[in-house]
């Protein structure tokens, strides 16, 4: 099978702290991974790294089977890796509507397709439509944050603890929206802390603890094993 995102051995360090230790993991195209694991494991230092923001130490990092290590952040963009970062990062002072069309690669009448789509996705947005960033709740933030990201059709959708901040319901009507999207086709890489919704929206899972994989497998068999709950306090 051929993967749309392969990490090899991945290594991270920053200065002398090394963050990450030899991380293999593979996503296939539609597909949706979780990557739990405590404050401090490495996720975002992990899609950090995928995204083009941070070097690698070691190891290998490929997309839809090509080398991308040389391959600067912006041209990874392009060529279909979308990223919504940790902290609901939408621009405060336009719209709604303004802030997709300006997170948009395509044509303007492509565009307004695109807009409608994430509004059938989070139809509390199109509501909105008018309202200027600052003013929109925690919930409406992340799921503009998650449209502005896949405004740009990309085929890898990482998400950076959407769930962050926002009450159980939210989270709820924010991370249950992964499946759809998988299904459409964009493979989603969710890295969280809130690893009973996380298992509950991603076919397969990958825990993390200290800068490594420390358990791997279908998402629904991991809901029942116990040592995934001791990894995060601090067992295996
Ligand atoms: P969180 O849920 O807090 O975002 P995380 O799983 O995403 O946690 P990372 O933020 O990737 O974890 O951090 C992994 C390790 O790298 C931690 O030990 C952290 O202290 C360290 N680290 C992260 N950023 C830096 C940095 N800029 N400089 C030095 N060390 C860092």
């Amino acid at each position: 099978m051929k993967y749309l995102l392969e990490t090899r051995n991945l290594s991270v360090q920053y200065g002398e702290i090394v963050a990450l230790k030899g991380l293999s993991l593979q996503v296939g195209p539609g597909e949706a991974v979780a990557l739990v694991g405590a404050n401090g494991a490495g996720k975002t230092t992990l899609i950090k790294s995928i995204i083009g923001l941070l070097k690698l130490s070691g190891g290998e990092l490929l997309f839809d089977g090509h080398d991308v290590r040389a391959v600067p952040a912006y041209h990874r963009a392009r060529r279909g890796i979308g990223y919504s970062p940790e902290g609901r990062r939408v621009f405060p002072g336009l719209s709604v509507r303004e802030n997709l069309e300006v997170a948009s690669f395509a044509t303007g009448q492509e565009t307004c397709r695109l807009i409608d789509r994430m509004y059938a996705i989070f139809p509390a947005l199109k509501q909105k439509e008018r309202a200027l960033g600052w003013t929109l709740s925690g919930g409406q933030q992340q799921m503009l944050a998650v449209c502005r990201a896949l405004m740009s059709q990309p085929r890898l959708l990482l998400l950076d603890e959407p769930s962050l901040g926002l009450s159980p319901k939210l989270t709820d009507e924010v991370l249950w929206r992964i499946p759809e999207i998988a299904k459409s086709g964009t493979a989603v890489v969710l890295a969280e802390q809130n690893l009973t919704e996380a298992l509950e929206v991603t076919s397969r899972a990958y825990v993390l603890r200290v800068g490594s994989i420390v358990l791997e497998g279908p998402s629904q068999e991991l809901r029942s094993n116990p040592s995934v709950r001791n990894s995060f306090l601090g067992g295996l």
